[in-house]
């Protein structure tokens, strides 16, 4: 960023500041915008974090969450921090849309914006953009951010706790191709803080509530479809087995990944009945690109091996239009099978 020696000395008093980030928030989301939030308190600043909707039970613990204000809940409240802000930070997401009904809120307050991101072709819609879609997640972009500021002496245990949490989430637990040397390099100066790093993936991977594994018990024995002729697995959710199984927020966080732990698929889908609308999450291993495949066929987009999509046509249309893209997609029936193991 050229100008980022304007934010600094901007950010050279107290100023009121706003961080927005997606809807449904992941653990990204939620860690990347607590993680500058922690830094911003720290800087003197006043800043509130605001989120369009729900995020997940399990990051009800990441230090300073309880200040989080949700748009969807406290509507009021959030449109007046928008408004008196002075600088909004928008953090996670390329485009306004992401926020959804928060959307036409951050766009008409007066206050500055600035991006940081790290998905394919942000818009332009702030005056500073600190963007890299090689970053792991946007939190390994906070924590440069601040590097280039020359302001990491600022952080605390609390900032690096969520700024790990945003890591881990977005690779996978470190495991996923968008880990690189960087990835580690900044996980490891967090851990310098004394993370409780087995505390924190417990919280956050082993608080499964009984219905919440039972459901994705029933979602792997019933409701899988594999299409092995084309690398794919597919999971459709209606609206009746959300509730069968109360499903709440979050409850289907890593469902979609289970496909891929099949060998020979490289392709995951799930496909969720969302009242109003169809919400498709897609995963994928190695070349197959579900970034393009989510902005060709339904409205998303995301990263490479993950992207997300939407459709306001029925489950079983959406479904079925999946289905028969999968023949005319290019780069799944070509990949070579894995040998078997006879
Ligand atoms: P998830 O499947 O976990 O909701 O999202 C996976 C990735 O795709 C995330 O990086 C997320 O930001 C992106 N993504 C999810 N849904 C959408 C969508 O509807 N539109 C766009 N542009 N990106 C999405
Ligand atoms: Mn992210």
């Amino acid at each position: 960023m050229q100008d980022i020696q304007e934010l600094k000395h901007y950010l050279g008093q107290p100023r009121r500041i706003v961080i927005v980030t997606h809807a449904r928030p992941d653990g990204d989301a939620v860690g990347s915008s607590l993680g500058l939030y922690h830094y911003l308190m720290l800087r003197g600043h006043e800043v509130r974090v605001v989120v369009p909707n729900a995020y997940a039970e399990f990051y009800r613990w990441l230090p300073g969450e309880e200040t989080i204000v949700d748009h969807q809940k406290s509507g009021a409240a959030a449109a007046l921090l928008l408004d008196d802000a002075e600088l909004i930070f928008c953090l996670d997401f390329n485009v306004p849309a992401r926020l959804e009904t928060l959307a036409p809120k951050l766009l008409k307050a007066s206050a500055t914006r600035v991006l940081i991101d790290h998905h394919r072709d942000p818009e332009h819609f702030t005056r500073y953009v600190w963007h890299d879609t090689a970053a792991s997640s946007t939190a390994e972009l906070v924590y440069t951010f601040l590097g280039e500021m020359g302001e990491l002496s600022w952080l605390n245990r609390d900032a690096a706790t969520c700024l790990y949490v945003g890591l881990m989430t977005d690779t996978g637990s470190f495991r996923y191709s968008n880990t690189t040397p960087q990835t580690l390099r900044v996980a490891a100066a967090l851990l310098e803080f004394g993370l409780d790093v087995e505390g924190i993936y417990e919280r956050i991977f082993h608080t499964f509530s009984e219905d919440r594994l039972r459901f994705f018990g029933h979602c792997l024995v019933n409701k899988m479809q594999v299409f092995p002729e084309h690398r794919t697995g597919l999971i459709t959710v209606t609206q009746e087995e959300l509730d069968q199984f109360r499903v709440k927020t979050g409850d289907t966080e890593g469902l979609v990944n289970y496909p891929l732990s099949m060998s020979g698929i490289v392709f995951a889908v799930l496909l969720i009945d969302r009242g109003n609308l169809r919400k498709m999450s897609f995963r994928s291993k190695g070349d197959f690109n579900v970034d393009q495949f989510a902005r060709d066929h339904f409205s998303g987009g995301g990263h490479r091996n993950a992207s997300g999509g939407v459709s306001t046509e029925s489950l079983e249309a959406v479904q079925q239009k999946f289905i028969a893209l999968l023949p005319q997609t290019a780069g799944l029936s070509e990949i070579a099978l894995p040998p078997t193991s006879s």
